[in-house]
């Protein structure tokens, strides 16, 4: 049994912001939030952890290197970025490269990481349209294979949480139906659907759609495709990237008016996030990175070097809201759409306790993760008593 308390200047809870409040944590959990009665003796704000949903690597780690220390690299360093849990995300390479990367993440689930937690893999390609291949290599690209995805899933034996695919393809519609009847949660991407075949693939059970804007069927008033189903159809979980290059801000700014709570801040992060510019690889294909963008050689944008942190700030700038409604956007509702908000996204009892620290000026200065401090900056150390 191991207790715990953090006081801090100001606690984010469901119910708005405490002042001078004390949480105690019992066994990596929450069991108490309530006023102190002595001053606080530091300026520290509590939120809940962040949750990246979508996120392929760092610091020249990537989820498809399949070792458990490329998943380390990522979870250490997403911890001091704010972030408690993430989906680790795979994207189109060989059939045995996907198979060799599920497994280690159902590996390292049960080894553990230093930093954020594993939720589980989220399968990026090969279901996808060739026509909005984005950074996945078309000759790998195919139509969903049901014996496939079943083997898949057998591999990672209960971690593979998401898959992604375009449902244009005749094998679609069934697969999203017997997916949704297993519990997995289907997002749709790289696709070139029409409105009407989105809205049907939503209505057999897809959540919702991968990077909102990017990789998909654009919105034109005669012809809705993907993005106007995302932004009309109440319910569907909606992606987004918000570092200012992959979607303009008004962009942004329309997204968060049409999906409310639904949408979803991710990072789509790569290797080449936290590292200098230069020559990376996505997958199997080369790419290039100068002043944060990274694009494949024939120009498409190549996922992102974005942080959930600094898509909060963004998001908060881009539509005015409040940074805390915008911490939201990658707090609760991302734990919502993956269904384990009974566990991750708030600050209230009995949830586990995930949580970030931010000094006045809202950056991260520690991060906790099941109740253990996994990130502390020297500033946090000297500060916090
Ligand atoms: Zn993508």
């Amino acid at each position: 049994m191991e207790f715990k308390q953090i006081h801090a200047k100001q606690v984010f809870t469901p119910v708005g912001w405490l002042d001078n409040a004390i949480v105690d944590i019992k066994d990596g959990k929450i069991i108490d939030i309530k006023p102190s009665d002595t001053p606080c003796p530091n300026q520290f704000k509590l939120m809940p952890a962040l949750i990246d949903t979508h996120i392929h690597g760092v610091m020249g780690a990537d989820t498809m290197d399949a070792t458990h220390q490329s998943l380390n690299t990522i979870s250490s360093f997403l911890a001091g970025h704010g972030v408690g849990a993430f989906l680790a995300t795979t994207v189109t390479e060989s059939h045995e490269k996907i198979e060799a990367a599920l497994v280690q993440v159902k590996e390292s689930i049960k080894q553990g990481v230093a930093g954020a937690t594993i939720l589980g893999s989220y399968l990026e390609g090969p279901f996808f349209n060739a026509v909005h291949k984005g950074a996945h290599p078309e000759e790998l690209l195919q139509a969903p294979d049901r014996e496939l995805i079943e083997k898949w899933l057998k591999l990672a034996d209960g971690t593979l949480k998401c898959i992604a695919l375009a449902p244009e393809y005749p094998s679609a519609l069934p697969i999203i139906k017997w997916l949704c009847s297993q519990n997995i949660r289907v997002m749709i991407g790289h696709t070139n659907a029409d409105y009407e075949t989105t809205k049907a693939a939503l209505l057999a059970g897809a959540s919702g759609v991968v990077h909102c804007y990017n990789g998909m069927s654009g919105l034109h008033h005669r012809n809705p495709g993907v993005v106007g189903a995302a932004l009309s159809i109440d319910n569907c979980q909606t992606e987004i990237i918000v570092d200012g290059h992959h979607v303009h801000p008004a962009a942004v700014s329309i997204a968060h008016k049409c999906c409310g709570h639904n949408l979803l801040l991710i990072t789509d992060a790569m290797r080449a996030t936290g590292m200098p510019n230069g020559d990376y690889y996505l997958g199997q294909l080369p790419v290039h990175m100068e002043n944060d963008v990274v694009r494949t050689q024939d120009g498409s944008l190549a996922g992102s070097t974005l942080t959930l942190d600094r898509a909060v700030n963004n998001l908060a700038n881009f539509t005015r809201i409040t940074f805390e409604q915008a911490w939201l956007h990658g707090s609760h509702y991302p734990a919502k759409a993956l269904g384990i908000d009974n566990q991750l996204g708030t600050i209230a009892v009995n949830k586990v306790a995930n949580l970030v620290l931010l000094n006045e000026q809202n950056q991260v200065t520690a991060t906790m993760v099941n109740g253990n401090f996994v990130y502390q900056t020297e500033q946090f150390k000297s500060q916090y008593q």
